[in-house]
């Protein structure tokens, strides 16, 4: 269907990123797979090409657009492709990120970073969940204790996305003793901070390209000038900009089944058995009709969510139904289409069988679908208060 949301300026965009991807990031791409990363220098790339940072002001070397659009058609792009782990290493950049440092970031900080942010000198993570605790962020115990001009810093997260390659992390710490929520603040954690290390990059189901890494703080020493908001306000602002992420996560699932989706029924029509193709049978057609449906209507949902983000209206459960609802759609779409492969579809060499691995993940991370459903359901009034 056609998705009248978009102005020619995003059509542009999606053109010229379509090229980088087919001339760049395609015919490299089973290699990173099986490095495991993406290589620094091309993550670098997509910033010369001027696809990091939209969102950052003009006077800081970004385009000062908060059209969430243009951020969504490159996400789109990469993930109808099958480049999912590709994708994630620049919308936890653009998306997910960033607005942390443009929106909380003090004039020192954003003179200190957005530049930087821009040209991809410098990559982002966000790392939140720990060993003991993911769903339940009030819970993280990673401390942070004040020390002069420094805070001191001990604890360990894992599972942070760019984990390896991020040069700058803003990592959820507790500042406080209260043992609630209210403890929790934001530092951004650069590279060569003492007493801060990495583990080992992560292997995965899927997303093999994507860099997962657990982080080590041993009284590290972080300025209190990387703070980022208020002391104790780190969880009311994950909560804020968890909605964009969601949003991030919903555009790329539905990129993501439209491929696949693509890809299956050329598939068919090319493989016969009986001798016919076996997209021809009623039972393909009907499961690649249903798979179609499935698309179409996430799409015009999360198209509509797209648009209250954009105009700021964009309700924290919303955002949880368009997470819970395109990772889902993902999971069932790439299922049916790697069925419609046979035997084929599980070798790893044919896209289907990438594509199914990449999926799963996306009901789990940025929330789990059990707690999207906590938050529309405690959106409904039905919270465990006792009345
Ligand atoms: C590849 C990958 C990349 C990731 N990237 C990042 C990153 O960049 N930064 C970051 O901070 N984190 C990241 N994560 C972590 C991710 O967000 C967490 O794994 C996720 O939020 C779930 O947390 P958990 O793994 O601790 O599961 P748990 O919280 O232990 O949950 C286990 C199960 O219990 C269920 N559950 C938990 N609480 C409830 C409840 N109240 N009601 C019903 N069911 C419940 C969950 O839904 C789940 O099914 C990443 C994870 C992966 C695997």
């Amino acid at each position: 269907m056609p998705r009248p949301i978009f102005e020619p300026d995003h059509d542009a965009l999606r053109e010229s990123f379509g090229r980088f991807l087919d001339a760049e990031i395609v015919p490299n791409y089973d290699e990173w797979e099986r490095d495991g990363h993406v290589p620094r220098e091309v993550l670098k790339r997509v910033g010369e090409l001027g696809f990091y940072g939209m969102a950052v002001p003009e006077e800081y070397g970004g385009a000062g657009t908060e059209d969430f659009l243009f951020n969504s058609v490159l996400n789109e792009e990469a993930c109808r492709r099958g480049l999912a782990a590709f994708s994630l290493c620049f919308t936890m950049q653009n998306d997910v990120a960033l607005p942390y440092f443009v929106e909380l970031g003090t004039e020192e900080q954003r003179e200190r970073w957005l530049p930087g942010i821009v040209s991809g000198d410098l990559l982002l993570g966000i790392a939140m969940t720990e060993p003991q605790t993911g769903s339940d962020l009030a819970a993280i115990t990673t401390s942070a204790k004040r020390d002069g001009e420094h805070f001191i810093v001990n604890g360990s997260k894992t599972f942070i996305t760019n984990g390896v390659n991020a040069d700058l992390i803003i990592t959820a710490v507790r500042t406080g003793t209260t043992g609630t929520y209210a403890d929790i603040s934001l530092l951004a954690v650069e590279n060569d901070t003492p007493g801060f290390t990495r583990g080992r990059n992560l292997e995965k189901l899927g997303q093999h390209a994507q860099d997962t890494a657990e982080l080590f703080f041993t009284d590290a020493r972080v300025p209190v000038a990387n703070l980022l908001g208020g002391e104790g306000e780190g969880f009311k602002l994950m909560g804020r900009n968890l909605a964009q992420e969601r949003m991030s996560i919903a555009v790329g699932a539905i990129a993501s089944a439209r491929g696949a989706l693509e890809r299956t029924v050329e598939y068919t029509l090319d493989r016969k058995a009986f001798g016919r193709p076996v997209g021809t049978f009623q039972n393909s057609r009907f499961v690649l009709a249903g798979c179609r449906t499935e698309v179409e209507v996430a799409q015009a949902f999360v198209d509509r969510c797209l648009l209250a983000l954009n105009a700021g209206t964009l309700t924290p459960d919303e955002a949880a139904m368009a997470k819970y609802w395109c990772s889902e759609a993902l999971g069932r779409v790439v299922d049916s289409c790697l069925q419609l492969h046979g035997g084929y579809g599980y070798m790893t060499e044919y896209p289907i069988a990438r594509d199914y691995a990449d999926a799963r993940i996306l009901r789990i991370y940025g929330g789990t679908t059990e707690i999207m459903k906590e938050i529309i359901g405690r959106a409904m009034g039905l919270g465990d208060v006792k009345r």
